[in-house]
């Protein structure tokens, strides 16, 4: 039995990892993928406190490795059943067996969202991508295109122009949702944007070889030939399988600012909360609330 289970080894699983392990609670961790979650996919962060620019895989690893020193256990596997509503927190494994702890950390954060196009699951390895840093060597000297307008469509669209011989970023409206930094140095790249575009469709078998495009102002319809496209297009939470958790009408778990849920002893972090700046120190911050609120929990049942 431990004293918490920690569901997710992103930047919020991880600190909430740290902080419960130094309050002196047994610690594990289950993550179905690698260690890191979606910042250890990013080339860059450059906004996170004492690193003028890091790479999100460097700092996710110095963080894994923050929790291996304090005896945080890791299971690597895929949670088939989440039982939190109990006093005891049950999480069964595909591979590992059971896990069981005395309060839990929701910390699954969130995934791509697709576009929900014809064989877009299909063309995945295929020319359809949702992380650049995965996959943008592949492109060395060819034609893509991102597709959204945030954060990660402009990181994407920059990161890509390192390997790509030409890059377009399709947004369906004329201003970009990223950042004024990082809008004004997509604008100054040789990064060509396409405003006001949707993808209607995505052409060729069985590997992309273009996309056919709309104008949402003028109604005008194009084909762009592209080798990849990389979907930048928002998130959904990793809410699936959480029972009992009470989430928004989109999946985000409501939790109050101590990071509590509606069932006793079991909190969330990070970006699968509903919150509003979804960043990896903000995920850090709830992880620390997080484990701060286990750890009393945990000695209250003492
Ligand atoms: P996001 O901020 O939600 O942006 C999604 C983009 O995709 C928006 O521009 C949106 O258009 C567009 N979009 C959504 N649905 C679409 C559709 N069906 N067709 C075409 N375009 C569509 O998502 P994100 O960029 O993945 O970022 C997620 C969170 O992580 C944000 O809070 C972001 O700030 C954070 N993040 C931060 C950093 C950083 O600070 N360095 C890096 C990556 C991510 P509209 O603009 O019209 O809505």
């Amino acid at each position: 039995m431990y004293d918490v289970v920690i569901l997710g080894a992103g930047p919020a699983g991880l600190t909430a990892g740290i902080y419960a392990a130094r309050g002196g609670l047994s610690v594990a961790i289950v993550e179905n993928q690698a260690p890191g979650g979606q910042a250890a996919l990013t080339s860059e962060i450059e906004n996170y406190p004492g690193f003028k620019s890091i790479g999100g895989f460097e700092l996710t690893s110095l963080m894994v490795a923050q929790c291996e020193g304090l005896g945080v256990a890791f299971v690597f596997d895929n949670p088939v059943n989440v039982s939190l509503d109990g006093d005891v927190k049950v999480v069964d494994t595909a591979y590992s067996g059971r896990l069981e702890a005395r309060s839990a950390i929701i910390a699954t954060g969130a995934l791509p969202r697709p576009l929900g196009l014809e064989r877009e699951s299909a063309l995945i390895g295929g020319g359809v991508s949702y992380c650049a840093t995965c996959d943008g060597a592949l492109f060395r000297g060819k034609r893509v295109a991102v597709v959204g307008g945030g954060n990660t469509a402009v990181e994407d669209a920059l990161y890509l122009s390192k390997f790509a011989s030409e890059v377009c970023l399709i947004h369906r409206r004329d201003a970009l949702r990223a950042d004024a930094l990082l809008s004004e140095r997509v604008k100054a790249s040789s990064v060509r944007i396409l405003w006001d575009t949707v993808v209607t469709a995505l052409e060729g078998s069985p590997k992309l070889t273009s996309l056919a495009l709309k104008n949402v102002r003028t109604g005008e319809t194009s084909s762009l030939p592209v080798d990849g496209v990389f979907i930048a297009a928002g998130r959904k939470p990793a809410s699936e399988g959480l029972t009992g958790v009470e989430l928004d009408e989109a999946g985000y778990v409501l939790t109050d600012d101590e990071m509590r849920t509606n069932l006793p002893g079991v909190f969330a972090a990070g970006d699968i909360r509903r919150k509003t700046l979804r960043q990896v120190v903000t995920a850090a911050a709830d992880g620390a609330i997080a484990a701060e609120n286990a750890v009393k929990y945990v000695n209250a049942l003492r």
